[in-house]
């Protein structure tokens, strides 16, 4: 018997290829970390550094589930990023440690509400309701981090319907992967379970009502859902 006054809310996890289920704690994103994708919406890619902003841990999609369409938007777009999943906590990480706390990686959406987003930017409102929402982070199975060379280069790229809207590669991260896990530290205690949507290069678009998403990067895997 537990303490619990109503029955606690399941535990958020994504599957890892292979087997097995990595519990997921929080999700951390990344604003604006590739210049092409900065400059698309409008910013200067060498004006400020990266900037970090949240999802909630059951905003998760697990691959080949559908996304349902975003109420109270018109402007519903995909970002195709690269994810990385934190097995071991701290805090102030060094750079050139950074990478001993990374448990695996995966391919992973960062829906947005781009009209709310504009909104928010313009008013100065916080982000939640453009980035925050449910079912907002569609992701594909996780792959152990051991044996996988630290992801600094590779292909990324985001079909709808078959149809190449983004392409790109992970090279071309302005702060890459370590610089992000020791920067993100500064703000945040990270602890396992934590996983980070590192940035999405140019090409965002939206998404409309039947379509199929396929997110890919080489050497990671896939992400796949279709919006209903
Ligand atoms: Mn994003």
């Amino acid at each position: 018997m537990s303490d619990y006054v109503i029955a606690p809310p399941p535990q958020a996890a994504v599957p890892v290829a292979g087997g097995g289920l990595y519990p997921v704690r929080r999700i951390y994103c990344v604003g604006r970390n590739y210049a092409d994708h900065a400059r698309e919406m409008g910013h200067d890619p060498n004006a400020e550094p990266p900037f970090f902003f949240s999802k909630p841990a059951d905003a998760l999609v697990i691959n080949g589930a559908d996304t349902p369409y975003a109420s109270q938007t018109a402007d519903y777009h995909h970002e195709v990023e690269l994810v990385a999943a934190i097995g071991v906590g701290g805090k102030d990480i060094p750079v050139d440690r950074a990478m001993d706390h990374v448990w695996g990686y995966g391919v992973g959406l960062d829906m947005t509400r781009r009209d709310l987003q504009a909104w928010a930017k313009k008013g100065g409102k916080p982000w939640e309701v453009a980035k925050g929402l449910d079912h907002s982070a569609p992701i594909g199975a996780l792959v152990p981090a051991k044996g996988i060379a630290t992801p600094l280069k590779g292909a990324i790229e985001l079909k709808v319907n078959g149809e190449v809207r983004q392409s790109a590669d992970i090279s071309d991260m302005t702060w890459d992967l370590p610089h992000v896990i020791a920067e993100l530290s500064k703000y945040f205690e990270l602890f396992a379970g934590d996983l980070i949507f590192t940035g999405t290069p140019a090409g965002v678009s939206a998404v409309k009502k039947g379509d199929r998403l396929v997110g890919s990067i080489a050497g990671i895997g896939t992400v796949e859902t279709t919006i209903a």
